[in-house]
Order: C-alpha cells, then sequence, then structure tokens
C-alpha cells in the first residue's frame, strides 16, 4: 500500500485481540518513517510480531507539547508519521489532540485509519439505544466531584458513555444509582474482544448489586452504558406539586413552561390549572 508523503496518519490499535488490527493499519505502521507511541513498551511488542521494523518515538501527555514543532517540521520535510496509542483509537481518552491540531493548522494531511474503540465497541453490544450518545471518558476519580459531573448529567436524555479504572467500578455504579435512579437501564461492558469477555446489563440497582459481590469486576477493562433520562417524568415527579413549587417562586406562564418541559405535560392545561386554583 502506498502512503502519502508529508501526512500524519491517526491509527487504531486493537483494545485486546490482536486480529482486530486492520490490514491497512498494518501497512500504514510499516510504511511511515516513525510510530509516535503513547507508551513505546506497549506498542513495541505489537510491531515486533508483525513483524515491523519501523522506528518508535514516545508521545505522551508529558511531552506532546515540547515535541509538536519539531513533528511538524518532519511532515514538512516530507515524512509520514503514524500516531497510536497504547489501545484503540488515539485522541478518545488518550494523547494526540495537540500534535493533530498543530498539523491540521500547519496545512498537512490528517489522516485517519479507524478501526477499536472501546466506547463503540461497547455501545455495539449494550442494547441501549446509541442513535444519539453522549462520550464523557473518565469521571473525576474524587467522590464528590464524582457526585457533582453525575449531578449535571441527570436530566440527560442521550445515553452516556463512560471509561472507568476497574478500582472504582463499584464506587461509580453506586453513585450511578444513587444519582441519576437505580431504576436506569445499564450495561458493564468488561475486557471486551478478550478472553474474560463479560457484557452484563440490568438496572443500576442490579448491575450495583452484581458488582459489590463478584470478584472479577475488580479485574480488567471496563466501560459503562447508562441509558439517558427518560423524556417523560421520572415516576414520583407529580407534574401538579412541581407546578405548584414553581408558580410559588417564578409568574405563572414561566412555571407551566417549565413544568411542561419537565413532565410532558401539555403548557396550556397546566396554566389553565393554575388559573383554575386562582393563582394567576
Ligand atoms: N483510546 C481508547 C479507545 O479507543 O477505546 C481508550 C483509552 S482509555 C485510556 C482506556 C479505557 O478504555 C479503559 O480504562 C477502559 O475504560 C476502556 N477500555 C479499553 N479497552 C477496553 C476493553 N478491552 N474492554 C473494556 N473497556 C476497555
Amino acid at each position: 500500500m502506498s502512503i502519502e508523503p508529508g501526512t500524519l496518519y491517526v491509527v487504531a490499535t486493537p483494545i485486546g485481540n490482536r486480529a482486530d488490527l486492520s490490514e491497512r493499519a498494518c501497512s500504514v505502521l510499516g510504511a511511515v518513517s516513525v510510530v509516535l507511541a503513547e507508551d513505546t513498551r506497549r506498542t513495541r511488542p505489537l510491531l515486533r510480531d508483525l513483524g515491523i521494523r519501523t522506528p518508535l518515538l514516545a508521545l505522551h501527555e508529558h511531552n506532546e507539547q515540547a515535541r509538536v514543532a519539531d513533528l511538524v517540521a518532519r511532515l514538512a520535510g516530507g515524512e509520514a508519521l503514524a500516531l497510536v496509542s497504547d489501545a484503540g483509537t488515539p485522541l478518545i481518552s488518550d494523547p494526540g489532540y495537540r500534535l493533530v491540531r498543530a498539523a491540521r493548522e500547519a496545512g498537512f494531511p490528517v489522516s485517519p485509519v479507524p478501526g477499536a474503540c472501546a466506547a463503540i465497541a461497547a455501545l455495539s453490544v449494550a442494547g441501549i439505544p446509541a442513535d444519539r450518545f453522549a462520550f464523557e471518558g473518565f469521571l473525576p476519580a474524587k467522590a464528590v466531584a464524582r457526585r457533582n459531573a453525575l449531578d449535571a448529567l441527570r436530566a440527560e436524555t442521550r445515553t452516556l458513555v463512560f471509561y472507568e479504572a476497574v478500582h472504582r467500578v463499584r464506587d461509580t455504579l453506586r453513585d450511578l444509582a444513587a444519582t441519576l435512579g437505580g431504576e436506569r437501564r445499564a450495561c458493564v461492558a468488561r475486557e471486551l474482544t478478550k478472553l474474560h469477555e463479560t457484557v452484563r446489563d440490568g438496572t443500576l440497582a442490579e448491575l450495583s448489586a452484581w458488582a459489590d459481590a463478584d470478584e472479577d469486576v475488580v479485574r480488567g477493562e471496563i466501560v459503562l452504558v447508562v441509558a439517558g433520562a427518560a423524556d417523560a417524568a421520572p415516576a414520583g415527579l407529580d407534574a401538579r406539586t412541581l407546578l405548584d413549587e414553581l408558580a410559588r417562586e417564578l409568574p405563572a406562564a414561566k412555571a407551566a413552561q417549565i413544568t411542561a418541559r419537565l413532565t410532558g405535560e401539555p403548557r396550556k392545561k397546566l396554566y389553565q390549572w393554575l388559573v383554575d386554583k386562582g393563582g394567576v
């Protein structure tokens, strides 16, 4: 396969099963002048097993900014470069955007060699609507910040996708159930494409109880997929109670408008109810 000079190739590598590396990815890695790797110790065995001798250069969170100018100069000199991360698609919760931006701003082509991505793989098997989703990456590690981040997602109607470190997964499932409601559907996708692949779905309450009891859940790598907030009012949120509360603080029209948005009840009907009650 021919590659274009002066091009940065962003190459996806497997998230577990080596056979998921595409033929094109293999050709590009073998043909560029250097492979920029998040961790050369992780990428070296992959290249070696493929019989690829392209030199490796470390490009990670801590040296990316410092290396960008030199790498853009290499593109200007006509070299083709490949960017890979430890696993999956670079830039997706992985380093690389500074280099991609700098290459694009300098006018060099940046070309994707797509392949595995844990978030997309999890969405494809979760059985939760995937036509609209919000990829949230890693939640904050500290408990309070994590709860605040989840609070902000309470009303999000798109499916939510999280990456999570295994040692925090039990706490996160507990926080998800407490914040978003134990009845929400969700899926734990663990060790995808690997020997111990486990895809488990259920409500957040069920998954939290299962994770607390399961020894294996704290090993390996995990994606959490959580259904978005239902468009209709959550159980227990009574439209008239909400309307009453809001009407104490806001003009009637505004209170009816917000209640309609949150509960799905017709705005005019809610407003009329306030009128009938003598609140307008
Ligand atoms: N760039 C990668 C991608 O495209 O998926 C993600 C890199 S991020 C630093 C690593 C996280 O991805 C892990 O903590 C885990 O949440 C998820 N992950 C990676 N491989 C996985 C796998 N085989 N099964 C489940 N989750 C995985």
